[in-house]
């Protein structure tokens, strides 16, 4: 049996996980990212995590990673992530430091890719697939005939920046525009969201997701919103990219109960008369992962080495 290490690092947790070439999940250590002091503090963290992991498995021949972006997968570096709460305006070498340190080879990219590629290794995503994760940001990972997309000289596309309500200026994002995707659809900023418009600043995502499960009338009013929001942004993916699939994961998926049903009657409606013609409305769902796409796709990419770079590219 294979063993690889997997990394999930996003703006509020860094998961680290020991996972077999079957995918299975043997260990998992969670810890809130540190990301106080800056990329040495955090580099410290990851280091420490694998080494912990490494003394019980030393059997383990590589580490995946998939990290929040904006990064660049192939050179390895960060590029100022807008969930960290830094600016860094060189790029932060990633890969590199964290392979000579624990000399295994480390295969890295950005998270929303690697949960499209755990959905397509252990879920429901296939080869014409899309997956947004809802965590602190919301991100968009594609593939395209099996291959993962990307923009112009090997960037992530950043679906969480789509505009979606730029006439809203409550709708800031950390990337600096206002009324983005993720200004508003990931848990975080949909916590903020309301709490600005209710004036009850502090209510978490989970409390507001608590209340409306009790059917507190305001709160299920705000996920109406946030369904009408998502099948706007569903609308952009789909008419761009024809998936045959969008699965949903991240932590705040599990709120889906409150705006699933809604989002896909209005996508109905919005693509009624071209699903006449030709089927093109995606089958939409909540990922059955456990939220573990994301060390599921980096243990995956880990498996693929140095060849998973010009393996997936298109
Ligand atoms: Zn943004």
């Amino acid at each position: 049996m294979k063993k690889v290490i997997a990394l999930d690092l996003g703006g509020t947790k860094l998961s680290a996980a020991v996972v077999t070439d079957q995918g299975k999940v043997l260990k998992t250590i969670k810890e809130p990212s540190h990301l106080a002091d800056g990329w040495p503090g955090l580099k410290q963290q990851v280091l420490r995590l694998c080494k912990t992991l490494l003394v019980e498995h030393p059997s383990v021949k590589a580490i995946g990673v998939g990290s929040a972006g904006p990064l660049h997968a192939e050179k390895g570096v960060l590029l100022d992530p807008t969930n960290f709460g830094w600016t860094s305006k060189k790029p932060i070498a990633f890969r590199e430091p964290i392979s000579k340190a624990l000399k295994l080879p480390v295969v890295f990219d950005n998270d929303a890719v690697v949960a499209v590629l755990g959905e397509h290794w252990m879920g429901e995503a296939s080869k014409n697939s899309m997956v947004v994760t809802l965590g602190t940001g919301v991100g968009v990972g594609i593939l395209l005939n099996g291959k993962v997309f990307r923009g112009r000289d090997g960037y992530n596309s950043e679906g969480g920046h789509l505009i979606l309500r730029p006439q809203d200026k409550d709708i800031h994002c950390e990337c600096g525009a206002d009324g983005c995707a993720e200004g508003v659809l990931s848990g975080v900023n949909f916590a903020k969201w309301v709490g600005r418009k209710t004036g009850r600043q502090g209510l978490s995502a989970q409390q507001i997701t608590d209340m409306a499960f009790k059917r507190d009338p305001e709160m299920l009013k705000y996920f109406e919103e946030y369904a009408e929001m998502m099948a706007q942004f569903l609308t952009g993916l789909i008419t761009l990219y024809y998936p045959n699939e969008i699965v949903i994961s991240g932590s705040f998926a599990q709120s889906h109960p409150l705006f699933l049903d809604k989002t896909k009657s209005i996508l109905k409606k919005y693509f009624k008369r071209r699903d006449e013609v030709v089927k093109i409305l995606p089958k939409i769902s909540i990922s059955k992962l456990n939220n573990q796409d994301g060390l599921l796709g980096a243990a995956f990419m880990a498996f693929e080495r140095k060849d998973y770079y010009k393996k997936y590219k298109i």
